[in-house]
């Protein structure tokens, strides 16, 4: 038999307003901890919250970029539970009444477009940080200690859940960093998993191909890159189809992914929502915006992401499509043709020197980027890459690089050639067996020979024709 993955994802991103969700402390990194609390973000009796205008706005603004339809009547409740990092004894969050309902997000594929499901797409309040100190892997097992950072309690924080619509570990990724990149540009969150303020956690289950039921699921959590992510998922698939298989049953659980051993650990058994003993929070009126508010905020919606890349991939293809523009490199790439570049060679460098060598693209002359664009294959190698690493230098101008040439003088490259193939026999071999891969290998070693200054394409066909002899 064969197995279909259903993938759901629950993603966070943490607003970047200047306030917290509920009083008026900042929200930031890299202050002293606890320096940005307030007797309403640390619980005191008889605090009152009073909503951030700027957060519900901006969770408007969201729904409406994932397509959903904007409540008219939100509400928030109060979630309740006990844990040292939330010291109301309840998290003030959107229940049954979420501002974001049914949304729908296009995500371009190779075998035609896909549309996930936006089931909701709530606005709550973020916990605080504790961090355990002395054990292993900042886990709480065997920790000496736990600290409690309550600077985070309060920030404003949009969780949204999809429709389990997902079937491969690959799709759950390309779906994140079109999200991504989503949250990004609206500017309301900087949303860096490696930073905390973009969450992802995967429900995950398996089922008969072609079947649509939808059998037990297990949560991954704790996956902080979209590669662990993709890993995590694939490692639960493997795991519940040989659960599956040896007759027994999935059982519902929430698991900590281990990406550098890449082990599932399973962590509590979940609660379920009735332990939290949900109820309207009376401190807070319901959340109802006016009509015009929403169409203006509709209004300014940019162009999305997915739409872009369907937009510019019959210029490229899909891939280099989705990596320009889920990497924020589009507009740079759009520009760079404009002034004169050919396009897929203005993709390349731009997804590859240019992001390699940690240029801000933003920061980038377009213009003189397609002059180096265009010089690439004539100038030295190591002049090109010096020059695109100041890319972003203020006035930074390419014609000095772009008078430089590179070495293409068959006369004095045919004999670095030659040694190279003398001292590397077995790759020769290999090439001559078929393995024509290795011609990278062989113009590798002579750029590295020439210190970058030789013409890696007559370089290339000088390699070529002695291999072929
Ligand atoms: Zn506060």
């Amino acid at each position: 038999m064969t197995w279909e993955p259903v993938i759901g994802l629950e993603i966070h991103a943490q607003l970047k307003t200047r306030t917290k969700m509920f009083c008026r402390c900042p929200v930031g990194f890299g202050a002293g901890e606890n320096t940005q609390t307030c007797p309403v973000c640390l619980g005191f009796p008889g605090a009152l919250p009073v909503m951030n205008r700027r957060a519900i706005e901006w969770t408007i603004k969201l729904g409406l970029a994932l397509g959903c339809e904007i409540a008219e009547h939100a509400v928030f409740a109060r979630k309740n539970y006990f844990y040292p990092d939330l010291p109301k004894g309840y998290q003030i969050s959107q229940y049954d009444l979420p501002s974001c309902i049914d949304g729908k997000v296009l995500l371009p594929a190779a075998d035609g477009d896909r549309l996930i499901g936006i089931v909701r797409a709530h606005l709550e309040e973020d916990a605080a940080k504790t961090v355990h100190v002395g054990g292993r892997s900042g886990r709480i097992g065997g920790a000496d200690a736990s600290l409690v950072d309550y600077n985070r309690g309060g920030t404003p924080l949009v969780e949204i859940v999809t429709a389990p619509d997902i079937r491969t570990a690959d799709e759950a990724k390309r779906f994140l960093q079109l999200l991504r990149q989503t949250i990004v540009e609206l500017g309301i969150s900087d949303a860096e998993m490696e930073k905390g303020t973009l969450r992802v956690d995967a429900n995950v289950s398996v089922r008969p191909s072609g079947s649509d039921e939808l059998r037990t699921r297990t949560e991954i959590k704790n996956m902080n890159s979209f590669n662990f992510i993709a890993r995590g998922i694939d490692a639960e698939v493997a795991r519940q189809i040989r659960v599956c298989e040896s007759g027994e049953e999935v059982r519902q659980q929430t698991y900590d992914f281990d990406a550098a051993t890449g082990t599932l650990t399973a962590r509590r058994t979940k609660e379920e929502a009735d332990d939290y003993r949900y109820f309207p929070e009376p401190d807070l009126v319901p959340v109802q915006p006016p009509a015009e508010l929403v169409e203006s905020i509709r209004a300014e919606l940019p162009e999305s992401p997915a739409s872009r890349i369907r937009r510019i991939e019959p210029a490229l293809d899909l891939d280099r499509a989705t990596v320009l523009v889920t990497g924020g490199l589009d507009r740079l790439w759009d520009e760079t043709v404009t002034a004169g570049a050919d396009r897929v060679a203005s993709a390349n460098v731009i997804a590859n020197n240019l992001v390699g060598a940690g240029v801000d693209a933003s920061a980038v002359d377009a213009g003189e980027l397609a002059k180096l664009v265009e010089a690439r294959d004539r100038i030295p190698r190591a002049a090109f890459d010096e020059a695109v690493g100041k890319l972003a230098e203020p006035g930074f101008a390419a014609d000095p690089y772009l008078a430089q040439e590179a070495v293409s003088d068959i006369d004095e490259l045919g004999p670095i050639v030659d040694r190279i193939i003398e001292e590397n026999p077995g790759q020769v071999l290999a090439y001559r067996g078929g393995k024509e891969g290795l011609l990278g290998f062989f113009v590798g070693q002579v750029m590295k020979e020439t210190q970058g200054a030789a013409n890696p394409r007559v370089v290339s066909e000088i390699v070529r024709q002695k291999l072929s002899t």
